[in-house]
């Protein structure tokens, strides 16, 4: 789907990566920065007291309130850290302190300062979970002495009207707590397509363009056009210009959004068309779709914020409410990918120079003796707690060996669940007919397939014409896999970002993939595209696809097959 209104009249058009389609006009904002607030000496006169109590009152009031809408709008993880957070700006003691030491003399701001240094003193002495509240007391501290000075909400802000919002990047947490309705676009200076701000971007359906050059001279309140298909930000847009394109793109999605499935070609070959989620609020989301089950849900992404590991019962609990969006399809959950861009601060590992090429995936389970385990058992706990009439698939991430292969295998199998691996390194792509003797599916990551085909960061927006997937050394090693799922009669799916492109989605189908998953928001314009489509045409596209040398001529060749 494209936009093809242009917009002559604006001022600059920045042109970046996109990542999520969807046509946005609004204001931006931008993170706000983190003021340093000082402790300081200054007496402020007896009848000044009571008008900077009743202004802290009010910002720490304000503060609440707002991190407590963002909590009602947020889900999992985010929705959790955002409600303790407001309850923090709430907290009596804390309060009080700020208030007795207003009473004596000090101004609202360094009074705050000096109260939570004594809170937070306190709470690293008790150590534990306290210890771990500092960082989000700081958090608190923070919002209410910009909202105390009149400066902008530090960090990810929560705008009062539907705002774009611009950044250099977005640590995957912050971009975990956006609210969709609030947040309707999203662009960054930095990050590639496969970043995860960008996968996070796209199962919340917020329209994204990232690695664009110039952003930073984009003032907050100044109005832009977000185009998430072409990557343009269009900055001061004519307003009639960019009412017109949202407009056009709104008839476009609602086209494709009368696809209900079930996902085949024009002439019945099926092929599951799934959706990505990392939590049951998305699985619920995808589950209004016509997503016909979850083909990959990140079970990590569910815990960003823990500092310490969710014991079973909590790990059961949460993945039990994935399953039950999809009590009688298809559900892949993957274990834990840590390390790398998603680090989990309760999943020890090293410091390292290159941690993409370090202990991520399945080998942080070497140094965290009993992590996968406990974690295979939660799953099988919430299989027993839930009416599911279909067994769940277990994956595993960064799988490089079919001795890791079978390893894992086996500790699925005995908890009587099905196991598979990804396909993201290309060792084990090259190698996938071996993997396949010990496992009951394969699903191919290609955001890593493409970083470690192309040794090429999947965050490095200087190199994303190197991880784009249409790269045809990534499609050669995806046909080579899917020719051995073929071969051992056993299914292989893509659930990397490659999947949510309509036109690759089709070539992938063409190559002998057997499943696609995608953002939830991606699969009605893949489901749609493939049932315009017949298997022969997929199967030539492909052909073609693997003869060439680059991706934009892979690109080119496969739109004269398919349209
Ligand atoms: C992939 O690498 O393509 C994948 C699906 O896993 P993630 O993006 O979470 O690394
Ligand atoms: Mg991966």
């Amino acid at each position: 789907m494209s936009s093809s209104v242009r917009v002559p009249t604006a001022k600059a058009v920045l042109t970046g990566t996109p990542v999520v389609p969807g046509v946005v006009a609004a204001p931006v904002v931008r993170p706000g920065v983190r003021l340093q607030p000082t402790i300081d000496n200054v007496e402020i006169a007896l009848d000044d007291r009571p008008a900077e109590l009743d202004g802290f009152r009010a910002a720490a009031a304000t503060v609440a309130q707002r991190l407590r809408d963002r909590s009602a709008h947020a889900s999992g993880a985010a929705a959790e850290v955002l409600a303790v957070n407001a309850a923090m700006a709430e907290d009596r003691g804390w309060r009080t302190s700020v208030e007795k030491l207003i009473g004596s003399g000090s101004h609202a701001v360094s009074a705050a300062a000096a109260a939570t240094e004594q809170f937070a003193a306190m709470f690293t002495k008790l150590g534990g979970l306290m210890a771990e509240r500092v960082t989000d007391l700081h958090d608190v501290r923070d919002r209410v002495v910009a909202e105390l000075l009149g400066a902008p909400e530090p960090g990810v802000p929560t705008p009062d009207v539907p705002s774009v919002l611009l950044a250099d990047d977005l640590a995957p947490a912050d971009t975990a707590g956006l609210d969709p309705s609030i947040v309707v676009g999203l662009a960054t200076t930095l990050g590639g397509p496969t970043s995860h701000t960008a996968i996070i971007a796209r199962q919340l359906g917020i329209p994204c363009v990232v690695a664009v050059p110039g952003l930073d001279n984009v003032d907050a309140g100044v109005f832009v056009l977000l185009d998430g298909t072409s990557g343009e930000v269009s900055v001061a847009p004519d307003p009639a210009v960019a009412a017109a394109a949202v407009e056009e793109y709104r008839v476009l999605a609602e086209r494709s959004a009368g696809w209900a499935g079930p996902g085949a070609t024009a002439d019945g070959h099926a092929v599951d068309v799934l959706a990505n989620v990392q939590d049951g609020a998305g699985a619920r989301a995808a589950a209004e779709t016509a997503a016909a089950g979850v083909g990959l849900f990140r079970t990590e992404l569910c815990f960003l914020n823990r500092e310490t590991e969710p014991s079973v019962e909590e790990q059961a609990r949460i993945y039990g409410e994935v399953l039950a969006a999809y009590p009688d399809a298809k559900v892949v959950l993957r274990t834990l990918d840590a390390g790398s861009d998603k680090p989990l601060k309760f999943a020890d590992h090293p410091d390292e120079a290159n941690p993409a090429l370090g202990v991520r995936g399945i080998r942080i389970a070497v140094g965290n003796p009993g992590l996968l385990d406990r974690q295979l058992d939660a799953i099988a706990a919430a299989v027993a707690s839930e009416a599911s009439t279909r067994k769940p698939w277990v994956m595993a991430p960064m799988i490089s060996t079919p001795a890791e292969a079978a390893a894992f295998a086996a500790k699925v199998r005995s908890r009587d669940l099905v196991p598979g691996v990804m396909i993201e390194v290309p060792a084990a792509a090259l190698l996938a007919d071996r993997i396949l003797a010990h496992v009951d599916f394969l699903s191919i990551g290609t955001n890593d397939l493409a970083q470690y085909t192309m040794a090429a960061d999947r965050m490095s927006s200087d190199l994303a014409a190197l991880t784009d997937p249409w790269q045809p050394a990534v499609l050669a090693l995806v046909a080579q896999t899917a020719k051995a799922g073929a071969a051992a009669n056993k299914p292989v799916g893509v659930c990397g970002e490659a999947a949510a492109d309509p036109l690759l989605a089709c070539v992938l189908v063409g190559l002998g993939i057997t499943s696609l998953s995608a953002a939830a928001s991606a699969v009605a314009a893949v489901g749609a595209k493939l049932a315009s489509v017949t298997l022969a045409d997929c199967r030539t596209a492909a052909a073609a696809v693997l003869e060439t040398s680059d991706p934009n001529t892979a690109r080119e060749v496969a739109r004269r097959v398919l349209g």
